[in-house]
């Protein structure tokens, strides 16, 4: 029997994942024994692919795109905050049965209070989005306490039923929370969060500088040659532009500890991550 305990990310596309070289960066790093690997499931297939990993030995998996609202439901227990997202980006396979989180929105939160130098608290905020990476992050930067959190989405509906979902928890935390029109968000933020799909799909930036109050922190979820754009759009209007690169890392960072019980140094993982989307 393998000392080496067995973990995959699951999704559809999935070889552009980074997360294979994170992990093993990490298990390097803490000389946790474990293997990380991509699995590509079909798209009618998730569910049996992640019984048969587990049955084979494999103690947890990450999940994406487009199966993270899939996720909870294979799970016994679903942490608060994957309840809240809807979604989940991490099993795992206890014995006693599996368990679900979401990672992605504390992952957010570190990039740009850590790596980023901002803090939220007391801040306007503007999310972008109200997919899936959209409500996983939501929750969590309402735990930072900022004084305002505005949410604007192409389809108007979808952000106002985040914001309905997230009201209660708005309120223990005494921050307004509301949905705007994408054409009228309202002007100068200090941090805006682009969730979107837009920079993947080289479309606009889906709302005007004015939001950018001066010298704000301007945060695209998308990382690489295709962020380019958006942090140019920052970059002209005096903003801090930020790609997705430190929220990665920083989910897979949770997700391992949510594994392993041990947290890894991100800092020097971001650092070579980085060198490596460059050099390629
Ligand atoms: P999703 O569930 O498909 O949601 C897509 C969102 O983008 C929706 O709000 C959609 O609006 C909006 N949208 C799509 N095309 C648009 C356009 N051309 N203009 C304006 N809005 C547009 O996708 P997701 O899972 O939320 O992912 C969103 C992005 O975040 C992706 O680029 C993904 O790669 C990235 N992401 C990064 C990380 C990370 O760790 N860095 C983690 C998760 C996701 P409608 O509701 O109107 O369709």
């Amino acid at each position: 029997m393998s000392m080496t305990d067995r973990y995959v990310v699951l999704g559809n596309p999935v070889a552009h994942s980074q997360s294979p070289f994170i992990h093993a960066e990490f298990a390097r790093q803490t000389g946790e024994p474990l293997e990380y690997g991509r699995l590509l499931c079909a798209l009618d297939g998730f569910e049996a692919a992640v019984r048969e990993f587990a049955a084979g030995g494999g103690r947890g998996c990450n999940v994406t795109v487009p199966f993270k609202f899939e996720a909870p439901r294979l799970a016994r227990t679903v942490t608060p905050r994957a309840v809240l997202a809807a979604a989940a980006n991490v099993l795992r396979f206890d014995a006693a049965g599996w368990t679900a989180d979401n990672t992605d929105g504390i992952g957010l939160v570190r990039d740009i209070e850590g790596h980023a130098g901002q803090p939220l608290a007391g801040r306007r905020v503007l999310l972008v989005g109200a997919g899936g990476a959209a409500a996983g992050v939501l929750g969590p930067l309402l735990e930072t306490g900022p004084a305002v959190v505005v949410v604007v989405n192409r389809t108007r509906s979808r952000a106002d039923d985040l914001v309905a979902r997230h009201a209660a928890l708005a309120d223990a935390r005494r921050v307004h929370l509301a949905a705007a029109p994408i054409e009228a968000p309202g002007v100068r933020f200090d941090v805006v969060v682009n969730a979107t799909a837009s920079s993947l799909q080289a479309a606009p930036v889906p709302v005007g500088a004015t939001v950018l109050a001066p010298g704000a922190l301007a945060v695209d979820l998308m990382y690489g040659a295709a962020a380019r754009p958006f942090l140019e759009w920052a970059a002209a209007a005096g903003a801090r532009g930020r790609d997705g690169l430190g929220m990665l890392v920083e989910q897979a960072a949770e997700a391992f500890f949510f594994w392993r019980g041990v947290r890894p140094e991100t800092a020097p993982v971001l650092a070579a991550l980085r060198a490596r989307l460059e050099s390629t």
